[in-house]
């Protein structure tokens, strides 16, 4: 073969490549509104599942209990979201960064901003920070929404639209942050209304786990029997579960199943909410 027909067999070939990447591409997550029409309306609540501290374990790859979760998520037929801590994208674990595109592509599942490196470091001048996004500086806070923002988009192709902050603690100075980054429209256990996004918030008595890692059919169902807002958003930490907290958690599904509730990510309720 000649070096110019070799060329030409490369363009070609690359073509190919670009036309099937195009088709094959899941649509991103994304604010278009075509589907409120169908979606604004539920008979029973609209559930948020939170699931906290997406980290690279086994194999390079997520731990076994956050794979069963995602198969028991599919298997039941609902959606998920889930909290990465995103400097464990940079550990340089491919097996983990290639789960998390799936995901994320995947129209069940929603992967959010759960922190830059989910610490609590006693910095100066309070020696008192409460987490990442309470207590610590204007600086440090901006530097670790920005770069999980941009670590997220240029490593993975993953826009985040949802924040959850390390221990759900906050300050003032986490909310003017959030505010210079506008691209996040949805704040999971929100503590300020004044953000300009969808402000969801926990709730009273809302434990899903009881104590934090169990999932407790019956924590649930004080949560749910409290909830004020039409919809639930219910947190918990799929790494810890063992079998039982699988048990206890299909129940809770069962129950929310049998009570009409829709299972929905956080950039799906926005466009619900403000769509
Ligand atoms: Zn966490």
């Amino acid at each position: 073969m000649t070096g110019k027909r070799l060329i030409s067999w490369l363009f070609l070939g690359s073509q190919l490549l670009i036309s099937a990447e195009t088709i094959f591409a899941a649509p991103p997550k994304s604010f278009e509104v075509s589907d409120v029409a169908a979606s604004s309306s539920c008979e029973g609540k609209y559930i948020i599942l939170k699931m906290d501290d997406l980290r690279v374990k086994e194999n390079n790859n997520l731990s076994q209990s956050w794979l069963a979760y995602i198969s028991k998520v599919k298997e039941l037929n609902i959606k998920s979201s889930m909290g990465l801590i995103v400097e464990e994208v940079t550990k340089g674990a491919a097996p983990f960064n290639t789960e998390l595109m799936s995901l994320h592509k995947d129209e069940r599942f929603e992967v959010w901003h759960h922190g830059w490196d989910h610490k609590r470091r006693n910095l100066l001048p309070k020696k008192d920070n409460l987490g990442e996004f309470a207590g610590t500086p204007y600086e440090y806070q901006y530097d670790h929404l920005q770069k999980g923002i941009v670590y997220a988009r240029d490593v993975l192709g993953i826009e985040f639209l949802t924040v959850g902050t390390p221990y759900n603690k906050s300050d003032e100075t986490f909310v003017k942050v959030l505010h210079q980054h506008p691209s996040l429209k949805v704040w999971l256990y929100c503590q300020d209304e004044s953000f300009s996004g969808l402000c969801l918030k926990r709730g009273p008595s809302n434990h899903l786990e009881d104590p934090i890692g169990r999932v407790s059919y019956t924590s649930f169902l004080t949560a749910y029997a409290s909830s004020i807002h039409p919809y639930l958003v219910l947190q918990g930490h799929p790494d810890m579960w063992d079998k039982e907290s699988f048990a206890q958690f299909e129940k809770v599904i069962g129950y929310l199943k049998r009570h009409k509730a829709c299972f929905v990510l956080p950039s799906e309720y926005y466009r619900i909410r403000k769509g």
